[in-house]
């Protein structure tokens, strides 16, 4: 399948490839590893006039260490991810989580911004990025922002980004001991159920992504943990659960509280 006509413009700074964006509004898109936007493009689903590389623009595709957190740059591939010492070393739970990422071919391209960005209810970092209580770094017009995780995702394909905004980074805490666990679709290998855990002493975090349109917190269970694996059982409690063919809704809400159970558990 071929997309409609477009322009393609590689940026070489943030700041131009904001200023692009200011100046095409609606008709632009930012393309970073593409494995989303092409696609979709193909599908016809997105017809940009333009689309605006940022994949070449310097300093995008750093992982770094600035004090208690770990700073990844927007357009770090997957595999980058997935093969960073730092990262292994210092947020193991994202290694865990990129490793589980689409086939090659999509880690070598893939980006976690535009992962992040894209906002597929079935990606699997969403998930960790709550539990982790990531934030997320964004310029536009009116300069650089943070936005916490639990405030990002607003619904399904949908986020708190402002049109003329991109993601530069992506700054994690430290997490000592995390664990990622995933039910595969097994076809495109996105989430039909990924669960993300964070221990810190005697509490967990719990960001479950796949399950609903959009990822979420599961406070629910993070409220009833009592250090065994029971809590589980609350997975879904307060959430609208998707149905697809798939997974319909009930076996989509079983899977859920197996998996925060294994994520629990391990
Ligand atoms: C066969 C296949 C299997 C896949 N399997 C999985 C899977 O198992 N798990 C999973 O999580 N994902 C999966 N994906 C999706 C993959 O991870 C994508 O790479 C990712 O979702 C988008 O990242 P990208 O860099 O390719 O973004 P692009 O496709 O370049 O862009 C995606 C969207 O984000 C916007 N965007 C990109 N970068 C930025 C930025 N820095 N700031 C603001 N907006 C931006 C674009 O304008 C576009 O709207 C799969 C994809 C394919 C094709």
């Amino acid at each position: 399948m071929i997309p409609a006509k477009f322009d393609y413009i590689k940026a070489s700074s943030v700041n131009e490839a904001i200023d692009l964006l200011d100046k095409h509004g609606f008709d632009a898109k930012i393309l970073s590893g593409g494995h989303s936007l092409i696609p979709a493009m193909k599908l016809r689903l997105n017809q940009p006039e333009v689309v605006i590389d940022i994949s070449a623009i310097p300093g995008m595709n750093t992982i770094t260490e600035d004090g208690d957190e770990i700073v990844i740059g927007a357009n770090c591939t997957h595999n980058e991810i997935l093969k960073s010492d730092l990262i292994n070393n210092e947020l193991n739970i994202l290694a865990q989580a990129a490793k589980t990422i689409g086939d090659i071919q999509v880690r070598n391209r893939g980006t976690i911004g535009g992962s992040l960005a894209h906002a597929d209810p079935s990606a699997d970092y969403p998930a960790t990025v709550l539990a982790c209580e990531a934030t997320i770094v964004a310029e536009g017009k009116n300069g650089s922002r943070t936005i916490a995780a639990a405030d990002f995702f607003q619904g399904i394909f949908t986020t708190a980004l402002e049109d003329e905004e991109i993601i530069t980074a992506i700054r994690f805490p430290k997490v000592a001991n995390g664990n990622y666990q995933k039910f595969y679709q097994s076809a495109s290998r996105f989430a039909v159920v990924g669960v993300a855990v964070v221990k810190n002493g005697d509490a967990v975090k719990v960001g479950v992504t796949g399950v609903a349109d959009t990822p979420y917190r599961a406070t629910a269970v993070e409220n009833a943990y009592d250090g065994t694996s029971s809590a589980a059982s609350h997975a879904v409690d307060g959430v609208e659960v998707m149905s697809d063919h798939f997974a319909d809704t009930e076996y989509r809400s079983h899977l859920a509280k197996v998996y925060v159970k294994k994520a629990l558990e391990a």
